[in-house]
């Protein structure tokens, strides 16, 4: 059984310390624009002058809501029966200027707009293979507010 990531050029190199990883990001030297994942030329300017670095883990919610309703197959991390489905919140964050989309692990409480979050890496599901994949999730931080 090997662990790895939920898809290529998110993570940097998980060998080491798996449940460790850095989430990986890119940012035009031309424009400015950042972006989740390694890319080697800028979806906004077409620059190919890309920068790859690791995210920064604290970040904080730039938009969220509640996802009512399960999603299409083909999807690992439970049934997709909408009798079944429990709602759950899911999140645009921000880390150094990048925003994507993902899942909200915490006390819902601490749910809102600017709300402090932290990039957690953890399995999410096995494959029929037997290999753990690793996913990623915004964990909501106590908020001294
Ligand atoms: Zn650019």
């Amino acid at each position: 059984m090997a662990v790895i990531p939920f898809a290529e050029g998110f993570m940097e190199d998980i060998s080491a310390n798996p449940y460790d990883a850095n989430l990986m990001k890119s940012v035009c030297n031309d424009c400015g624009t950042g972006f989740f994942g390694t890319k080697d030329r800028c979806e906004n300017c077409a620059s190919q002058d890309v920068e790859q670095g690791v995210l920064d883990r604290d970040g904080e919610i730039y938009t969220y809501t509640i996802q009512r309703y399960p999603p299409p197959e083909p999807y690992k991390l439970g049934s997709t029966d909408r009798d079944e489905w429990t709602p759950r919140p899911v999140a645009y964050g921000e880390f150094d200027g990048v925003r994507f989309l993902g899942l909200v692990d915490g006390d819902r409480q601490q749910l809102e707009v600017g709300a402090p979050i932290e990039l957690v890496v953890e399995p999410g599901w096995e494959t029929d293979d037997g290999d753990e994949v690793l996913i990623y999730k915004f964990a909501l931080q106590e908020n001294e507010t």
